[in-house]
């Protein structure tokens, strides 16, 4: 098979992304040209490249913070975020064959900067993009609150609440920040509530190799009640943390270009996902902040398949068992999902 052969037949694969960040799945060029608009200095894409991508393993964090902190300061108003909902849908199913999308965000991050424009708007303009694509593609979408460690409780016992009163359009809830310096523990309060209410559970967990990491994995299990991981990829040098994903039949939400951007992994070429999914555990691949890193849920296709030796027909078994653990009821998954 030649090469455009493989990338037609990784094309063609109907895909499900379960892990992506809606605030940093943007649309390069619509970016580019809000940042314009708002006064940014940029006359090429080297120039919008250096103040709003991550291309490169990261060297220090105030640089891809700041990074971070431009494209969400760029989401001033509802036109904006009904845009980049939209786009971030569209996107996924043109040039990846996206069929199931789960998108994270969280109404903190962009309410921090801009209180004005209220969560039910801010939920709602982002509720309007997705069902807009859902319209004009055949693909399903459903949202997940993101809850941020670095927030109060209160806070985020504020945001769980909001996220249980949008049941339906919520899924589920999700944890995410520095999850060294804020174990999984503390937040049980929170992940209880939304268990009870229904909710699915993801958690970020075992991402960076830092100590601590791959037992978050654990703690998310038994404190956070998670379905699933976000990530986990510091379980592959743990090997009672392998054993309990296999045995619970907990899946990894793994995103192997962003794992090595973030130095979670030292290379690409060393990214466990094959491993990982050799060993017995629920794999899935995923493509966490697409935008800022220049990538497609494709690409992640096309790094499984030729940096990491992954079969079409193991591809095809990640996809399912996403298709299976994804919280978008089984119902809308069976107008765009055929086993
Ligand atoms: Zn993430």
């Amino acid at each position: 098979m030649n090469l455009d052969e493989i990338n037609e037949q990784l094309f063609n694969l109907p895909k499900v992304e379960l892990h992506c960040h809606l605030e940093l799945a943007f649309r390069p060029s619509t970016m580019m040209e809000w940042a314009i608009e708002d006064g940014f200095k940029i006359k090429t894409k080297e120039d919008f490249a250096r103040e709003f991508l991550i291309l490169e393993p990261m060297a220090d964090l105030p640089t891809v913070l700041n990074k971070f902190l431009h494209t969400r300061d760029r989401l001033s108003s509802l036109e904006r975020i009904e845009r980049l909902a939209f786009e971030a849908c569209e996107d996924m199913y043109l040039k990846s064959n996206v069929r199931l999308l789960e998108l994270r965000y969280a109404p903190s991050f962009t309410l921090d900067v801009f209180p004005y424009l209220g969560a039910e708007n801010l939920h709602g303009a982002i509720m309007k993009g997705c069902v807009r694509a859902e319209t004009m593609y055949p693909m399903a979408v459903g949202l997940i609150c993101l809850l941020q460690r670095i927030k109060s409780h209160k806070e985020n016992m504020y945001w769980c609440d909001f996220a249980i009163e949008h049941k339906g359009e919520f899924l589920a809830v999700d944890l995410a920040d520095n999850e060294v310096d804020y174990p999984p523990k503390q937040f049980a309060p929170m992940f209880d509530k939304a268990k009870a209410a229904g909710l699915g559970i993801t958690i970020h967990a075992g991402e960076p190799a830092l100590p601590g990491s791959p037992n978050n994995i654990l703690a998310s299990i038994d404190y956070l009640h998670a379905d699933r991981i976000g990530h986990g990829v510091q379980a592959i040098h743990d090997e009672k943390v392998i054993r309990r994903l296999v045995d619970e039949k907990i899946p990894l939400e793994l995103c192997p270009t962003s794992n090595w951007l973030t130095q979670a992994v030292p290379d690409l070429a060393s990214h466990p996902l094959k491993q990982l999914m050799d060993l017995g555990i629920k794999t899935t691949v995923n493509s966490d902040d697409p935008g800022v890193m220049g990538i497609t849920l494709m690409d992640e296709y096309q790094i499984a398949h030729k940096t990491l030796g992954m079969s079409l027909d193991e591809l095809k078994r990640c996809n399912a068992w996403a298709a299976e653990v994804s919280f978008i009821p089984q119902k809308k998954k069976d107008h765009v999902w055929k086993e």
